[in-house]
């Protein structure tokens, strides 16, 4: 259906945004509350493959993904199939009056695809947050124990809970407290930053991490350990190698209930099904939405039998989680990233970006840092050094939006450029997508 109508290939046929996406934009500002911004104000009339078409009839280049959902491109012929003919039968229920089959296989896939092969449970929800809400619910239930430990440049959504756990103030945070109690931060892994170099800074962080754990929390009072794998809003930070598995390890030996959230990581975006993959890391939960459902709003916590089931009766669930037509858009789209082999695709593009990404680094000194694995890769703008140069990526991103490239910025200091296409766009789009990206920091 709509994905195969859309050609792929970028087309400016007016001003960005265009004539109807500025007279919608000035009606918008009279409905909808200001605090939802937009990176790009072009209305969408369709998108699919690589590229996103606007009402104006410019065809512009994705590489966001509508921030890392359409790992398996939009309006996917087989999600939308799939979901179409959930659609037709019946739109809602509510799993907890009435069941249905699909809720159940979501769940079956869920424990087979995600990192290590013990006995699973999974539950169903409606979004990223939720779906971390949910994971402290239960890490709390299990363990009788209320601290949650979370790290710097930490994004884990805008619920209050979840504001709480986010590090960044603004915009996340400023003026919606108070927040939650009993959440501790701990420094990240952050390679590039770190003070003696990024050589050992793994387990430096780690050692620093679970010193303050013990000194400051106590370890027999954390019921769980919150963190990306790669994080995501914070600027596509890689934990340095060590990080995780050291954190991992004291998890185990202390009853603290590792938490992957692989909201953003998810779904084959990284170059492995999951980001944990990667270094062998078992969560004990994990946390999935963005990429699950090829669009559709859908969220899950999965997670080792015995502390899923540890929570009493009629203690999780909500009115919407693991919608019908959300859960046969799930299965399609997880069918499409095994069938198609997504996960390699993410790898070949990494490669391809990465390639490019490090040429620019050795071409322009305002590319401080090159980072990220599979399809989810950035660059870190900095000026005198290492300071952080947001007004750069302003000025990038300003470039890159007129020539009609979806780019999105990231990072606790806003100086992180951020790239996440979908995993079904083909080279040529993902080569001139670059050429434009350099193009814009050869203007700088
Ligand atoms: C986006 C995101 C969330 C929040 O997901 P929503 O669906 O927006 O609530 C949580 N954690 C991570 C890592 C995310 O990237």
């Amino acid at each position: 259906m709509a994905a195969t109508e859309v050609v792929q290939s970028r087309r400016i046929v007016t001003e960005i945004p265009g004539p109807k996406s500025r007279a919608i934009q000035k009606r918008r500002s009279s409905a909808v509350a200001q605090g939802v911004g937009s990176v790009l104000p072009v209305y969408v009339e369709r998108a699919g493959g690589g590229i996103v078409e606007d009402i104006d009839g410019n065809s512009l280049i994705d590489f966001g993904s509508g921030i890392a959902v359409t790992n398996v491109g939009n309006a996917d012929p087989r999600v939308v199939e799939r979901a179409a003919e959930q659609l037709a039968r019946f739109t809602h229920t509510c799993f907890m009056v009435n069941p249905y089959e699909a809720y159940v296989d979501v769940c079956e896939a869920l424990n087979r695809v995600t990192p290590g092969d013990h006995e699973k449970r999974s539950i169903l929800l409606n979004s990223g947050a939720e779906a971390v809400e949910n994971a402290v619910k239960i890490a709390r239930s299990a363990t009788g124990r209320q601290a949650v430990v979370v790290f710097d440049h930490a994004y884990h959504g805008r619920t209050n809970l979840t504001m709480g756990l986010t590090a960044k103030n603004m915009p996340y945070k400023h003026g919606f407290g108070p927040f939650a109690g009993e959440i501790h931060r701990m420094p990240m892994a952050y390679a590039y930053r770190w003070p003696t170099g990024p050589d050992n800074c793994g387990p430096e962080a780690a050692a620093a991490a679970i010193d303050q754990i013990v000194k400051q929390v106590g370890t027999e009072n954390v019921a769980a350990m919150v963190i990306e794998p790669i994080q995501g809003e914070g600027g596509f930070i890689e934990p340095a190698p060590g990080f995780l598995p050291a954190l991992v390890e004291f998890c185990r030996a202390n009853g603290i209930v590792f938490v992957a959230d692989e909201v953003q990581t998810g779904f084959a975006r990284t170059g492995d099904m999951f980001a944990c993959d990667h270094e062998g890391i078992v969560p004990d939960l994990i946390t999935t939405a963005k990429g699950i459902a090829g669009g559709l709003p859908l969220a899950a916590v999965t997670g080792r039998a015995e502390l899923m089931d540890a929570v009493h009766g009629g203690g999780l669930g909500g009115t919407y989680g693991g919608n019908p037509a959300a859960c046969a858009a799930a299965l399609a789209a997880l069918e499409a990233i095994e069938s198609d082999d997504l996960t390699g695709r993410a790898r070949e593009i990494g490669e391809l970006m990465l390639d490019r990404l490090n040429a620019f680094a050795d071409k322009f000194d305002v590319v401080g840092d090159v980072r990220g694995r599979g399809a989810m890769v950035a660059i870190e703008l900095v000026k005198d050094g290492k300071e952080p140069n947001p007004e750069a990526v302003a000025q990038v991103l300003k470039h890159c939006h007129a020539r009609g490239l979806i780019l999105l910025s990231a990072g606790t200091y806003g100086n992180v450029i951020r790239m996440l296409p979908p995993l079904v766009i083909g080279d040529e789009l993902l080569r001139e997508g670059l050429d434009i990206l350099e193009e814009a920091l050869a203007g700088l």
